[in-house]
C-alpha cells in the first residue's frame, strides 16, 4: 500500500515538474529524493532501488553535464539532423526569417502571458489624421459613389483622382520629411476602413500606393538619392506607382518569376552606364495602366561577373518611369467589373542604369528579402481594413433593411432564420474590427509580424466574404439587381479580388500560416534549424544542445499543461486580476488552447517531419487554431479596451464561443486525420482527456446579437464606427438608416392602430383599393391617433418604399442612360470639398 502510495506521489509531482517546465538539475533532484525515500523506508526491494540507482546516475550525470551530454547525444542528433533535413532555398529562408515575432509567438508558447496582450496600447490617432478622416476622407467618400465610378466613369471620376492627389492620399505612409502625411499604421487602416464603407474602387486606389510598393520599399531600403527624388513626388501624386510582380506563369509561386535583368554595360542619357537589360511580363497589375512609375521585380543574372562572382545574383527589384523606351503598358484587365485600374505590362532587353535598382548595386538580388519584409507589415493594414470597412457597410444597411422589410407581416430580421445570419454577420464583424485594430497596433509599436499579419488576411478578407454573403441571402432580390440604390451588389461581386491578392487565400491557410508560424513562433525550432547551418563546429553544437532540450522540456511541459488542463477545465489556471470578470473562462480556456496547440504542432513536426509541409489540410487545421487564438486575443483585448461596455458584451461573447468551437473541431480535424493512428489515439487522449467541451453559441445569445443590429443604439454604432454616412437624401444607406428609425417610430402607432380596431373604435374594412392614406384618416377622424402619429406612420410607410425599390433600366439594360448625370460632384459633395479646402 505504501508502495502504492509512493508510487502516485512520483507520478503527481512528476506531473507537476513537467507542468511548470522544471529544468534538469530540479528533475533529478526529485528523482534523487524519491530514490532516497523509497530505499531509506524500503518501500521497493532493495535491489530494485539499487537498479533505479544505476539508471538514474547513469542519466542524470551526462544529462546535466553539458559537455557530456553534447558528446553522447546533441552531436549525433545534429549530424543525423544536417543529413535529413529537406532542403530550404534561399527564397524559402527568406520568407520563414521575414519579420517579427509578437504575439503569436506567446500564443505558440504554451503558456500566453496575457498581461503583454493587454499592455498592447490601444491604437488612437493624432489630432491631424483625425481631422483629415472627418474631413478629406468624408469629402472624398461624398465625391464618389460606387454604381458612377463603376457603371458611367468605368474609373474614379477625374475630379475624385485629383483630390486623391492634392490631399494627399498617396503619400498616407511617407513621412512628413519627404512631404507626406507621415501616418501611423492605425491611421492608414482607418482611411482605407472609411473609404471601403463607400466605394470598393476608390479604396483601392488609395490603398495600393500605400501598400507594397515603389514608397514602401523606397522608405526602407532606396538610397538617399532615390528617396529625396521619388518620395516628395509620390506624396504629392505627381508620380502614379504600381508594383509588378506576377507574371502569367508565375503567380502564388511568385519566387519563381521568369522576369530577368541581366547586368551590363549600356547607353543611357548619353553615358555609357553598368545596368541591366530587361524582361519582363507582367499581369494583373493595380494602377499599372494609368501608372508613371513602375516598380518591377526580376530575377538578375551577371553571367560576366561584373558586380561579382556570382551568376544568378536573384530576385531584384528596381524603378522604372513608364515613359522609359521599351515600357509597354497594356489594356485594362476588368477585375470582377470592379473600375481601379489594373492591367498588364511588359518589355523586351529595355535597358535600366544601376541606379534604378532600389537601393542600387548593392541591394542587387536582395529584392525576396525587401518584398517579404514589407509584406510582413503591408498584409496586415489594407485588406484587413478595406474588408472590415465593407462588413460595417452591410452590417449597418442589411441590419436596417432586415427591421424594415416584412414578411408575413413581420420584419424579416425577426425570423429565427434570418436572425442567424444576422448574428453571423454582427459577430463576425466585432471580431473583425477587433482584429484590424490590434494588428495596425502591433505595426504601429515597431513590429513587422509576418505571421499574423498572414493570419489578418485571410481570416479577415474570409469573414468579410462570409458577412458579405450573409447580408446579400437576407436582403434577397435587392441585393440582387443592381443599380444604384442596390448597396452590397458591388461588394458581393469584388471581393473575391480580396481573396486572392496578397498570398491567394488557399494558400495562406495551407502553406503560410502554420508553415511559416511553426517555425517562426515556436520558442527553438529556427534556433535548431541555424544550430544547423552554423558552420562554426563548437558554436553549432552548443547552439543545438541548449535548443534541443529546451525543446524536449518543451514538449513534455505541454504535454503535461494539456492534460492536466484538459482534466481539470482550466479551472486552475492563473488570469491577470484585472480582466472583465465575465471574460476570465476565456483566458484561461484559450491558455489550455494554447498549451494543446504546441503540443500538437511538435508532434506533428516530430512525427511527419518534412511531409508536414505536404499534408496542407493538417497544416491548413493547425494554422486555424494558432489564427483562431489570436482572434480570440484581440476580441478579449477590443472588450477592455473599449470599457467593457455591457450592451456590447453579446457580440464578444459569441465571436469568442463561435472561435472555440471551430478551434475545437480544428483539432479534432488534425487528430482524426493523424496519419499514424497510434498517436492520434494518445493526441486525442491528452487533448481532450474528457471529451470535447466547447458548444456553438447558444440560440438567446445568437437573439441578443441579431437584435442589436435591428435598431439604432450605441453599441450598433460602435460596430460601424467610422463609417462614411451620406448627408445624400437619396444615398441607399442613408435611407436604410431613415427607415430604420421611422419604422421604429412607427411601432407604437401600428400598435394602437392594432388595439383600436380590435377593439372595434377604428372600422378596418377598407373599400377596394384603399390603404393606409385612408386608414390613417379613419383613425384620425375617430380620435385613434394624432396628426403626429399618422404622419409617422406614412412617413415610415414611405422610407419604407423606398428603401426595398430596386432599379429598372430600359431595354438596352441602361447603356443609353449611362452617361454623366453630373460634369462634377454632386452639389453635397460641392458643398463638402468646398468646407475641406477652406
Ligand atoms: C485584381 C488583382 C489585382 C492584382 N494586383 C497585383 C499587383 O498590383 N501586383 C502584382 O504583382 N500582382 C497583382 N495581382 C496578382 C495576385 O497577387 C495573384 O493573382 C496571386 O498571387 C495569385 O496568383 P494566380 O492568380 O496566378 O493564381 P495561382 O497562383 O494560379 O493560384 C490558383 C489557386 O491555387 C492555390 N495555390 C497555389 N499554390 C498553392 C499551394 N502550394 N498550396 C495550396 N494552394 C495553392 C491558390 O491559393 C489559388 O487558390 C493581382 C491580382 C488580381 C486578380
Amino acid at each position: 500500500m505504501l508502495a502504492f502510495l509512493w508510487l502516485v506521489v512520483v507520478l503527481f509531482g512528476a506531473l507537476v515538474l513537467a507542468y511548470r517546465n522544471a529544468s534538469g538539475i530540479a528533475w533529478s533532484a526529485a528523482i534523487a529524493a524519491a530514490l532516497a525515500i523509497a530505499g531509506g523506508t524500503e518501500l521497493l526491494p532493495g535491489w530494485l532501488t539499487l537498479a533505479l540507482g544505476a539508471v538514474f546516475v547513469l542519466l542524470a550525470i551526462p544529462m546535466n553535464v553539458p559537455a557530456l551530454r553534447r558528446a553522447l547525444v546533441s552531436d549525433a542528433l545534429l549530424g543525423a539532423f544536417r543529413r535529413s533535413m529537406p532542403p530550404m532555398s534561399q527564397t524559402e529562408r527568406e520568407a520563414i526569417e521575414a519579420g517579427t515575432v509578437w504575439w503569436d509567438g506567446e500564443l505558440f508558447s504554451g503558456k500566453p502571458d496575457w498581461r503583454k496582450l493587454l499592455g498592447t496600447p490601444r491604437p488612437t490617432l493624432t489630432a491631424e489624421e483625425q481631422h483629415f478622416l472627418d474631413h478629406e476622407v468624408a469629402a472624398l467618400c461624398a465625391l464618389v459613389t460606387d454604381w458612377e465610378t463603376t457603371n458611367v466613369y468605368r474609373d474614379l471620376p477625374p475630379h475624385a483622382w485629383q483630390f486623391l492627389k492634392d490631399k494627399g492620399f498617396f503619400g498616407m505612409i511617407i513621412p512628413k520629411e519627404y512631404g507626406g502625411l507621415g501616418f501611423s499604421g492605425y491611421a492608414h487602416s482607418q482611411v482605407i476602413t472609411k473609404l471601403s464603407t463607400r466605394c470598393g474602387t476608390v479604396a483601392v486606389t488609395a490603398m495600393v500606393p500605400n501598400s507594397l510598393g515603389p514608397g514602401e520599399l523606397l522608405l526602407h531600403y532606396g538610397t538617399d538619392e532615390q528617396k529625396r527624388h521619388y518620395l516628395p513626388r509620390l506624396a504629392k501624386g505627381l508620380e502614379i506607382p504600381c508594383f509588378a510582380l506576377t507574371n502569367p506563369n508565375a503567380g502564388s509561386d511568385a519566387a519563381a518569376i521568369p522576369d530577368y535583368g541581366v547586368v551590363c554595360w549600356g547607353e543611357h542619357e548619353g553615358s555609357r552606364v553598368l545596368g541591366l537589360r530587361v524582361t519582363w511580363d507582367k499581369r494583373y497589375i493595380t494602377l499599372g495602366p494609368v501608372a508613371t512609375l513602375l516598380g518591377l521585380a526580376f530575377r538578375a543574372y551577371d553571367p560576366q561577373r561584373l558586380v561579382g562572382d556570382k551568376e544568378d545574383l536573384g530576385i531584384t527589384c528596381a524603378l522604372i518611369p513608364t515613359s522609359h523606351r521599351g515600357v509597354e503598358i497594356g489594356r485594362r484587365h476588368i477585375p470582377l467589373n470592379a473600375v481601379f485600374q489594373n492591367g498588364p505590362n511588359w518589355g523586351r532587353d529595355v535597358f535600366i542604369p544601376m541606379d534604378w535598382v532600389i537601393g542600387g548595386q548593392a541591394m542587387l538580388g536582395k529584392g525576396w528579402r525587401m518584398l517579404m519584409e514589407c509584406l510582413a507589415a503591408g498584409r496586415g493594414i489594407s485588406l484587413p481594413a478595406s474588408n472590415t470597412g465593407m462588413a460595417k457597410l452591410a452590417v449597418r444597411a442589411v441590419g436596417a433593411y432586415a427591421r424594415v422589410r416584412q414578411q408575413f407581416k413581420t420584419p424579416i430580421g425577426r425570423f429565427e432564420g434570418v436572425e442567424e445570419a444576422l448574428t453571423r454577420m454582427g459577430g463576425n464583424l466585432y471580431l473583425m474590427d477587433a482584429a484590424r485594430m490590434l494588428t495596425a497596433a502591433a505595426v504601429d509599436c515597431g513590429e513587422k509580424p509576418a505571421v499574423v499579419s498572414a493570419i489578418a488576411k485571410y481570416h479577415l478578407t474570409e469573414r468579410g466574404r462570409q458577412v458579405i454573403n450573409d447580408g446579400m441571402d437576407v436582403i434577397g432580390g435587392k441585393g440582387i439587381c443592381m443599380g444604384p440604390s442596390n448597396f452590397l451588389g458591388s461588394a458581393y461581386m469584388q471581393h473575391p479580388v480580396a481573396i486572392t491578392v496578397e498570398g491567394a487565400n488557399i494558400l495562406t491557410r495551407s502553406l503560410i500560416i502554420f508553415g511559416q508560424g511553426a517555425i517562426r513562433c515556436h520558442p527553438y525550432v529556427l534556433k535548431e534549424i541555424a544550430a544547423t547551418r552554423e558552420p562554426d563546429r563548437t558554436k553549432a553544437s552548443v547552439d543545438f544542445d541548449a535548443a534541443l532540450f529546451g525543446h524536449v522540456r518543451f514538449i513534455v511541459a505541454n504535454f503535461a499543461r494539456t492534460l492536466v488542463m484538459g482534466l481539470t477545465g482550466s479551472h486552475f489556471v492563473g488570469v491577470p486580476t484585472d480582466v472583465a470578470p465575465q471574460t476570465r473562462r476565456y483566458y484561461q480556456q484559450l491558455t489550455r488552447f494554447s498549451a494543446a496547440l504546441a503540443f500538437l504542432a511538435d508532434v506533428s513536426m516530430g512525427t511527419l517531419g518534412g511531409a508536414l509541409k505536404r499534408k496542407e489540410k493538417l497544416s491548413a487545421r493547425l494554422g486555424d487554431i494558432l489564427s483562431l487564438l489570436y482572434l480570440c486575443s484581440a476580441t478579449l483585448k477590443r472588450f477592455e479596451a473599449d470599457g467593457r461596455p455591457q450592451e456590447d458584451a453579446p457580440l464578444m461573447h459569441w465571436a469568442i464561443w463561435d472561435a472555440m468551437f471551430k478551434a475545437q473541431n480544428a483539432f479534432e480535424g488534425v487528430i482524426s486525420n493523424f496519419p499514424n493512428r497510434f498517436i492520434a489515439a494518445l493526441m486525442r487522449r491528452v487533448v481532450f482527456p474528457l471529451g470535447r467541451p466547447y458548444q456553438v453559441p447558444s440560440d438567446q445569445l445568437g437573439h441578443e446579437v441579431a437584435r442589436l443590429l435591428l435598431e439604432p443604439s450605441a453599441t450598433r454604432d460602435r460596430l460601424t464606427a467610422d463609417m462614411y454616412l451620406s448627408p445624400c437624401a437619396d444615398d441607399p444607406v442613408a435611407l436604410a438608416d431613415r427607415a430604420l428609425v421611422a419604422a421604429l417610430a412607427a411601432e407604437p402607432v401600428e400598435a394602437k392602430l392594432r388595439t383600436a380596431m380590435r377593439d372595434g373604435r377604428l372600422d378596418a374594412k377598407l373599400p377596394p383599393g384603399a390603404g393606409l392614406d385612408e386608414l390613417v384618416t379613419r383613425a384620425q377622424a375617430a380620435g385613434v391617433l394624432t396628426g403626429a402619429e399618422g404622419s409617422a406612420l406614412l412617413a415610415a410607410r414611405d422610407l419604407t418604399a423606398t428603401v426595398i425599390r430596386v432599379d429598372d433600366f430600359s431595354q438596352d439594360l441602361g447603356a443609353s442612360e449611362m452617361r454623366l448625370s453630373t460634369p462634377g460632384p454632386s452639389a453635397v459633395a460641392s458643398a463638402v470639398v468646398h468646407k475641406v479646402a477652406a
